[in-house]
């Protein structure tokens, strides 16, 4: 392997910091590999934009989520991370070393590649959406359905996320109201079933989500829906509105690189995080449409480095 051993040179470079990237700095640190890391768009990923982490094992009491992707940032940096703020804007994977250009004007290049670019929950884009995202507002029951027992929740869309999100709901509210913008599921057949068979979920067809309504922007109290093909604006009372609309995985820029789904996740090797192209390992969510979760994601990262200082270690 050509070691380009300039300034802008790194063994091992790791693009994102949420759990997966995080993950992998600390493991590849440990290793000695003195990786580099790219915070990216959203540093600490998504886990920045939830409140309560009530499911990464080890936190019995419970952890806030930028705080815990704080703790993790620290302590790949007691094992000698590098962060460097700022995405990537161009990759080079078809030789090696590897060569990256961040926004800034920096070009950096590598041996290893670790991608961790992670997944973007879709928003509706309204403003009070966003105003209240933590409030009432969210894009993953998984992480927050627990706060809604006995409460009465929405859930925007029509695919099999929002049918599974509005099904694990159930376990928890009273009432799970499905606001789709159509009168038919984009859902599989199963999901439909399951979703009509629950007596606890409800449709309300044609609607669109004009406005998440809230006394003085500290909690959900509705929203304020309209009917499509009447053109009618009815409220609804919720404490909770579920955004189910899909997610991204921030992957556009490999695309033409990394073999990819048709959603745009990476593939991997399995087993292992190994992509199309050697050198280069993919872990959390930009390679994973169905677990999502900020445990899985740290999983596979801590694979990803596994995977990537075996593969220098043969190579180098
Ligand atoms: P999806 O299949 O793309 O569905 C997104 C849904 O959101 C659609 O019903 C769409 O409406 C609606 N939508 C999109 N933008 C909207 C907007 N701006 N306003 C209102 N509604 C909007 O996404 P997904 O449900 O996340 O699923 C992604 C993939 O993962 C799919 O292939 C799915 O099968 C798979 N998946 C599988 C499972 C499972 O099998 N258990 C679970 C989750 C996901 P329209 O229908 O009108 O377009």
């Amino acid at each position: 392997m050509s070691a380009a051993n300039g300034r802008n040179h790194r063994r091992i470079i790791i693009l994102g910091s949420g759990p997966a990237g995080l993950t992998a700095a600390i493991y590849a640190g440990r290793a000695n590999l003195k990786p580099m890391v790219l915070a990216g768009n959203e540093p600490g990923g998504q886990l920045t934009l939830t409140t309560d982490v009530e499911n990464y094992p080890g936190y019995p009491d419970g952890i806030q989520g930028p705080e815990m992707m704080d703790q993790f940032r620290a302590q790949a940096e007691r094992f000698e991370a590098e962060f460097v703020s700022g995405h990537v804007i161009s990759v080079n994977l078809k030789q090696r070393p590897f060569s990256l250009g961040i926004e800034s004007g920096t070009d950096l290049s590598c041996d290893a590649l670790i991608v961790a670019t992670g997944a973007s929950a879709r928003w509706l884009g309204l403003e009070s959406e966003t105003e209240l995202r933590g409030r009432g507002v969210s894009a993953c029951a998984t992480c927050d359905g627990f706060f809604f027992r006995d409460r009465v929740v929405g859930v925007v869309g029509g695919g099999d996320t929002a049918m599974e999100e509005a099904l694990f709901l159930t376990k928890f509210a009273s009432n799970v109201n499905v606001i789709h913008r159509r009168s038919e599921l984009r859902a599989s057949k199963i999901m439909q079933d399951r979703a009509f068979n629950n007596e606890k979920i409800n449709f309300i067809w044609d609607s669109v989500v004009d406005e998440v309504l809230s006394d003085d922007g500290s909690a959900v109290r509705g929203v304020r829906v309209r009917n499509v093909k009447k053109d009618e604006m009815t409220n609804l009372d919720l404490g909770g509105l579920f955004i189910a609309i899909g997610h991204t995985p921030n992957t556009a820029i490999f695309s033409d690189q990394l073999d990819m789904n048709s959603e745009g996740y990476i593939n991997t090797l399995l087993p292992g995080t190994h992509t199309s192209v050697e050198g280069v390992f993919a872990c959390g969510d930009a390679a994973d449409s169905i677990y999502r979760q900020a445990v899985t994601a740290a999983g596979t990262g801590c694979m990803a480095a596994i995977d990537a200082e075996r593969w220098l270690s043969i190579n180098e």
